[in-house]
């Protein structure tokens, strides 16, 4: 039996991609092998290569002076990555912190030797805020400005692009890319792990203006270079060449189902009718400001804590699963990322309310 995976990472991938990689896992291609099996380098899988970055293209409608890379070392190494590729030694820039996977790329930045300036933190709000859009004071000298579009342990979403002038914007879309259209030409640089709403874990996509290529530090490990990525087609070494396929399968299942306008479609609708029910509920909380409360990641919790394992143990049983919160923050959380069905929000919604009903 399928469950409904309301997990944060890796998390829920369509049915559809799965069946698809399963009829094919002996035989791919006609190649008589799995996707795993072939070379990197051969005809059939440089063309699959091509192709999910085509196709990627076409989802992001991508301006054509920016470079796709297909990468490992998930978001952290790209915490790592950013700061060797864009800030010399000892240069400055700017991050904004709303919680906890912003305040691990400004912990990196700080140990590579990047002068950092923490210019918005909502530790004031316990992470349930994000900076007010005018409030930011932005240093035009920045080697580049930093945040996390979307909290993915907070459930914390910027409602807005901050404006960064000619200071390139970076941004941690770990848990948001795929989950909407956005407008590209605003940033410097994206990444995202791809275990959230792009594929299985091992994939990290980075999608780098041309402009920002050259201005790594003359040391920087070749593996971490995006200028060396980018001459070799994501390909200076083996790359994952699994999660790479998967990728694709899923770039597929996005654009036969209507592209990124219908996943903010069906993301918002899922979103809204969680929020409304946990608000209408006397036992569920979300602390979130409204204004900024985030599409993919609902954390709650409980007005009776003690109740939490039960409603934990419960789920499980009723086909609900991964529905607790990260564990430095604990609490619950359901994280309703592309691949999550709206029937399965519409169970949990149900389950909920049964439960409160009878344990309330
Ligand atoms: C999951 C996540 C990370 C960490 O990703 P890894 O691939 O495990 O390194 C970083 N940032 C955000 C926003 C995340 O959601």
């Amino acid at each position: 039996m399928r469950v409904f995976n309301f997990s944060a990472g890796p998390a829920a991938l369509p049915l559809e991609v799965l069946e698809q990689a399963r009829a094919e896992m002996t035989d791919w291609a006609g190649t008589g092998m799995s996707v795993m099996e072939v070379s990197h380098r051969g005809k059939a899988f440089t063309a699959l290569a091509e192709r999910a970055e085509r196709r990627l293209r076409a989802l992001l409608a991508l301006p054509p002076d920016y470079r796709v890379l297909f990468l490992q070392g998930g978001a952290t190494g790209q915490f790592a990555a950013v700061p060797l590729n864009l800030a010399a030694q000892g240069s400055g820039a700017d991050y904004l912190n709303t919680g906890v996977w912003s305040d691990k790329a400004i912990q990196e930045a700080g140990r590579l030797g990047v002068r950092v300036s923490v210019v918005a933190d909502e530790a004031a709000s316990h992470y349930t805020t994000v900076p007010e859009r005018s409030a930011l004071r932005l240093d035009p000298r920045a080697a580049y400005v930093h945040y996390t579009p979307n909290e993915t342990i907070g459930g914390v979403e910027f409602p807005y692009v901050p404006e960064t002038g000619a200071v390139p914007l970076v941004a941690d879309m770990s848990s948001t890319l795929l989950s909407r259209p956005i407008e590209v030409g605003r940033f410097g640089l994206i990444y995202a792990g791809a275990q959230k709403n792009i594929g299985p874990a091992g994939l990290c996509l980075v999608i780098v203006h041309e402009a920002l290529l050259g201005r790594a530090r003359a040391q920087i490990p070749a593996i971490l270079s995006y200028a060396r990525m980018a001459e070799s087609g994501s390909m200076l070494n083996t790359p994952p060449t699994f999660a790479w396929y998967i990728a694709d399968l899923v770039f597929q299942w996005i654009e036969a189902r209507g592209g990124l306008a219908a996943m903010a479609e069906h993301n918002r609708t899922k979103a809204e009718r969680l929020y409304a029910a946990i608000d209408a509920s006397g036992l569920y909380r979300n602390p979130v400001a409204r204004e900024c409360r985030s599409w993919m990641n609902v954390p709650f919790t409980l007005a009776r804590p003690e109740l939490e394992a039960p409603f934990l143990a419960e789920a499980a049983q009723a086909g609900l699963t991964h529905l607790e919160g990260h564990r430095s923050v604990g609490g619950l959380r359901a994280s309703l990322y592309n691949a999550v069905p709206l029937a399965a929000v519409d169970a949990l919604i149900a389950f909920m309310r049964e439960f409160e009903r009878r344990r309330g």
